[in-house]
């Protein structure tokens, strides 16, 4: 396994074509796009690491995995009345199909449905009380206390977030928001602001992974469905085109970050900053398709 991380970070380095870094926000358009790290943890409790694997990123989206698990542990199933499970095949931050489906958003991954996860665990509690949650849900996940919310992505994430705002504020207009707007879109801004490196994301993420070394923060119904919710809706319109090259369940973010689960095996972090047309890490899902080719680990089957 080592060996293989070497080898994937060595090719992303010397790839030209690093992409395009997210330009919204200073603090992303300023990141230098030539960093790649990659960290594997494996279900025995090894983790493998190679290039800036403990460089903290923004992991933006990908912290919609951890909304979802929080926002079902208050609601369960009835979740499910407020949010659909399709794909959108549109942009992450697209408005379209909420007018004619009623206010209800395709799948908790594109924007306007991590507004509604957000906003379902946001209710009962102060903004302050519910990043607590999630950060407490984090760090158990990844058994690292370090985890933190970075105040000035959050800021520009807030100054910037027009259309996240609007989004919001058309669901509030078909009654699908229970806490006011500025709330749920201050929390939305901090839980994008995470920060986390590959090696605290992919130990994050076994809580997706049947693993013995992990403490069991939600059930095995629960997980089989984040991950399928992965799998065909992780990366906005580039989700056919991941499971299509990858195979595997993942979210990305736009800082360049993608978690990626190999069910029952391992928890896979991977990031670099340059973006695809469809807003994912370029060189990341490069790096996950080599990775899913080495290794033969797409769930559709072995080579
Ligand atoms: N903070 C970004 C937004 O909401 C996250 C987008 C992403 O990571 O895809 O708009």
């Amino acid at each position: 396994m080592q060996n293989l991380l070497t080898d994937i970070a060595t090719a992303a380095a010397s790839n030209p074509d690093k992409g395009s870094v997210a330009t919204y926000i200073p603090e992303l358009a300023d990141i230098d796009p030539k960093q790649f790290g990659i960290s594997v943890a494996l279900a025995n409790g090894d983790v493998f690491c190679a290039g800036d694997a403990d460089t903290p990123f923004s992991i933006q989206s990908v912290s919609k995995v951890f909304a979802l698990a929080l926002a079902l542990g208050h609601v369960g199933d009835q979740l499910w009345n407020r949010v659909g499970r399709e794909p959108s095949g549109l942009s992450f931050d697209s408005i379209l199909l909420l007018e004619r489906e009623d206010g209800i958003p395709r799948n908790p991954f594109i924007n306007a449905g991590a507004l509604v996860t957000t906003d379902t665990y946001l209710s009962g509690s102060s903004p302050r009380e519910a990043l607590a949650a999630l950060l407490r849900f984090m760090r158990a996940a990844a058994d690292d206390d370090s985890i933190h919310i970075n105040e000035d992505v959050a800021k520009s994430e807030i100054a910037t977030g027009h259309r996240n705002f609007s989004l919001a504020h058309y669901l509030a207009s078909h009654g699908n928001m229970r806490n006011p707007v500025d709330k749920v879109l201050g929390t939305y801004c901090h839980q994008c602001a995470v920060e986390m490196s590959c090696r605290q994301l992919a130990l994050a993420g076994r809580f997706l992974v049947d693993s013995p070394a992990m403490p069991t923060l939600v059930s095995f119904e629960r997980r089989r469905r984040i991950n399928a919710l992965m799998m065909t809706c992780g990366h906005y319109d580039g989700s056919g085109d991941f499971a299509f090259r990858v195979g595997m369940p993942g979210k990305s973010g736009v800082g360049g970050g993608i978690l990626v689960i190999s069910p029952g095996r391992a928890a896979i972090a991977v990031w670099s900053p340059g973006l695809n047309r469809y807003g994912n890490s370029k060189l990341g899902t490069e790096a996950m398709e080599s990775f899913a080719h080495s290794t033969g680990w797409s769930v559709f089957g072995v080579p």
